[in-house]
């Protein structure tokens, strides 16, 4: 069924009796020619990309849960191409411009929303950073405006200017960045996905990997085994864990990234802000929440939850940013389970075992990335080339020397 104005107004003319389910359930298949692991917006956007682009219809996505459990629904909802390295920036521009043209590409309302996000700085080094940044924006082609401290003010005259220990002296804005909302993507991919043919398997984990001579034949999971000409892997936070199955030790650490959301407040936000003095970044939804989060929880875990001393560093954070937050009710927050990599940036590749292919390292920026991501990892798994925008995000990148290290941090996946 293709949605529109018109079909909404008849449906509601007649009792909202002829709507139908979004996708099927489908009982698993003895084999596919691929199989994609994870329900998420990476794997959902792999196989709608598979059929749609590459024409592969006999194609299934198996997850663990049900779509939209993990971290595709749990994001802040950010996205932005506010790169500053060669090796990311082409890439998450052209997530970009996919997200511009996503609703009209799959028909659903995934309420793309170009509000702007907007990078404060607080010292004359982080401008001259912010200004760098800024300039490899535009040499790529995409768009970024360096604000003084008054243009600042006139965006988001509410901010905490003048706080002596952290000034704000001007910010990096790229116009075109906003949100979307996360669960509609998962939901559009997946409903696109089924229209082309795909079958999405809920509850139905993958227990292990069937490898016969260096050679990966499919997958086995609770529902059974299910046969593989080729297997691509997209469990973001359980990347380690899978592919530990196929004997793979990954260069990712799995960390807990917490997010927030308040009360519905008037229209107050005009776009995404993030602070540069501390961790902190915020939006405001359409319901009127102000939805925010800052850094991971410091150790190692599996767990969908964090822990109350990053909670108390978000808060202050944004308090010390803007203080009238604290007057605001916090209604809800959760965890969800970051795939930290090395580097900081992700990985799209073939792995030595025949017919498996991986796709994670996403770090808390994966959101963003989703059309990319699953544009580029079908034309990986289809064509068995990487695509150019994704060439450099290679697992032997860790044994050359060619980190992408785009915050510096070096190989500390705690700070990426
Ligand atoms: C609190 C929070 C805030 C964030 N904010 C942002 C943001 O503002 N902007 C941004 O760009 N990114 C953000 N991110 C990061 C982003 O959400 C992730 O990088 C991205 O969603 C990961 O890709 P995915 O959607 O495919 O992951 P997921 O939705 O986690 O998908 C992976 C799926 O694999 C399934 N799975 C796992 N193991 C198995 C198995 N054995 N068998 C079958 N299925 C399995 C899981 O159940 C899950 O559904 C945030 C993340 C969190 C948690």
């Amino acid at each position: 069924m293709r949605y529109s104005g018109f079909k909404i107004i008849a449906q509601a003319l007649t009792g909202h009796r002829g709507w139908k389910p979004v996708w099927r359930e489908p009982e698993p298949k003895r084999s596919y020619d691929i199989v994609v692991i994870g329900g998420g917006g990476h794997g959902l956007a792999t196989a709608y990309y598979l059929a749609k682009e590459f024409g592969e219809a006999n194609v299934a996505v198996v997850e663990k849960g049900w779509i939209g459990s993990g971290n595709v629904g749990r994001n802040t909802t950010i996205v932005r191409s506010n790169y500053l390295l060669p090796g990311n920036e082409p890439f998450y521009e052209f997530s970009m411009k996919l997200w511009e043209g996503l609703e009209q590409d799959f028909n659903y309302n995934a309420m793309v929303s170009q509000r702007g996000v907007l990078n404060l700085c607080h010292t004359d080094a982080q401008r001259d950073a912010f200004t760098r940044r800024g300039n490899a924006m535009r040499l790529h082609g995409v768009d970024a405006v360096l604000l003084d401290r008054e243009g600042v003010r006139r965006i988001a005259p509410f901010l905490n200017f003048d706080n002596a220990r952290f000034p704000i002296k001007g910010g990096l804005l790229q116009p075109r960045g906003g949100t979307v909302r996360h669960d509609a993507v998962a939901w559009g991919y997946a409903r696109g996905a089924d229209t082309h043919g795909v079958d999405i398997i809920q509850n139905c984990e993958v227990t292990g990997f069937r490898i016969e001579n260096g050679k990966c034949l499919g997958v086995e999971t609770t529902r059974g085994f299910i046969g593989a000409k080729k297997v691509g892997c997209a469990v973001a936070g359980a990347s380690s864990q899978v592919m530990a199955k196929a004997g793979m030790r990954l260069p990712i650490e799995s960390h807990v990234l917490q997010a927030f959301v308040s009360e519905g407040l008037k229209p107050l936000l005009p776009g995404v802000i993030t602070y540069g003095a501390g961790h902190f970044y915020v939006s405001q939804s359409d319901k009127g929440g102000l939805v925010f989060g800052g850094d991971i929880d410091g150790y190692n875990s599996y767990a969908q939850r964090g822990n109350l001393p990053v909670i108390e560093d978000v808060c202050e954070g944004g308090m010390s940013l803007m203080p009238m937050i604290g007057r605001a009710r916090l209604l809800r927050s959760w965890g969800g389970i970051m795939d930290m990599s090395m580097d900081g940036s992700p990985i799209i590749d073939r792995t030595d075992i025949e017919g498996l292919y991986f796709n994670g390292g996403w770090c808390y920026g994966g959101f963003k990335a989703t059309p990319a991501s699953g544009w580029c990892f079908a034309h990986l798994l289809a064509t068995d080339m990487p695509h150019p925008n994704a060439a450099a995000y290679r697992f032997d990148r860790f044994r050359k020397g060619l980190m992408i290290d785009e915050k510096g941090m070096g190989a500390q996946p705690n700070l990426h």
